[in-house]
């Protein structure tokens, strides 16, 4: 999840030929872009916020405990305990285009999330608590944004894309949300995108408020590095798999900007946290046939899934349960 991760990580390609999705290893993540490779991370200092932490302390009186024990280790600072949490979506570039870069991708991720919460892989999150509870396992859409862009990010663009949608009033202000700025696959982020991670999330003060945001480019700019199989079950074309690609690093960013949102409460020793414990791990997956929900590119291709609510069927990574000495599983 740190800076330093980010490049140990970058040019790690794992082929595991057995596994038709052969996990690109390709990592997802630096979840605090704002940091600079020379951080002595990870390490409590660089999890330390102002007023945060000593909020949170489990030894706060009356303070509840919080479980530990299971792989991953408590930090101090809060999780989003929110029912349900509401995630707002914010779609940069051109979304009016070809390929995966279409009206119906944006209808595919709005659905996923109006369907998501209380899902059998969404509830691995209330697991994760903080002293004055538990993550809910209960999401919701929470508003939709349209930024009409052909220009690249940077991670200050991208603060500043945030900014502008919640000053336009366009988006609410919402220190309990969580907002993911998506982009179409003409749209690099120059931070590293495709060459260094899918995706990341972090948060930043922005109009006096603690705003948790996450990036997830399109992955059809770089299927190899960033999509689990170039056809995925919701796919409109043979070959066109960003939706389902996007669907899977969106499910990672989300997990973790619920249960780590101001990066001081869930990771391990390693510094990772709990979705970057089961990167690209999708654990056991059922093929798409004909007269299941599955696209007919879908059937015809053999694409894989493992998740199957509101109506479709998804391919999204395992989660690590805090429970029951932890583990990446798909459901509780
Ligand atoms: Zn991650």
């Amino acid at each position: 999840m740190k800076n330093s991760l980010r490049y140990t990580l970058a040019l790690l390609f794992v082929l595991l030929s057995a596994n038709f999705l052969m996990a690109q290893a390709l990592k997802q993540h630096v979840d605090n872009p704002g940091q600079t490779a020379m951080d002595p991370v990870p390490d409590d200092v660089n999890h330390t916020h102002t007023g945060s932490r000593t909020q949170f302390l489990p030894a706060v009186p009356g303070g509840r405990a919080v479980v530990t024990g299971n792989g991953i280790n408590y930090h101090g600072g809060p999780v989003l305990k929110g029912n349900p949490v509401p995630i707002y979506l914010i779609f940069y570039g051109n979304w009016a285009g070809t390929g995966s870069n279409t009206a119906a991708t944006v209808s595919l991720v709005q659905h996923f999330f109006s369907t998501l919460g209380g899902s059998a892989i969404e509830n691995v999150a209330t697991t994760y608590g903080d002293t004055t509870g538990n993550v809910s396992g209960n999401v919701s859409l929470g508003g939709t944004a349209f930024v009409s862009s052909s220009k690249n990010l940077t991670d200050r663009s991208l603060q500043t894309t945030v900014s502008n949608v919640i000053t336009s009033g366009a988006l609410p202000r919402d220190a309990n949300g969580v907002y993911m700025v998506l982009t179409s696959s003409n749209i690099n982020e120059t931070s590293g995108f495709c060459t260094q991670y899918c995706g990341f999330h972090t948060h930043a003060t922005l109009g006096g408020v603690d705003i948790k945001y996450a990036f997830v480019g399109n992955p059809d700019r770089c299927p190899s590095g960033c999509e689990a199989q170039t056809t995925g079950p919701n796919s409109p074309a043979t070959g066109v798999g960003g939706a389902d690609g996007m669907l899977n690093v969106i499910s990672h960013e989300q997990f973790e900007a619920i249960t780590d949102p101001d990066l001081n409460a869930w990771f391990d020793a390693s510094g990772q946290e709990d979705s970057d414990k089961c990167n690209f791990n999708f654990g056991a997956v059922s093929t798409c046939v004909t007269g299941g929900i599955c696209t007919p590119a879908a059937i015809t291709a053999g694409s894989k899934f493992n998740q199957t609510f509101g109506g479709n069927n998804w391919t999204l990574q395992q989660q690590w349960e805090n429970a029951n000495g932890g583990a990446c599983v798909q459901h509780l």
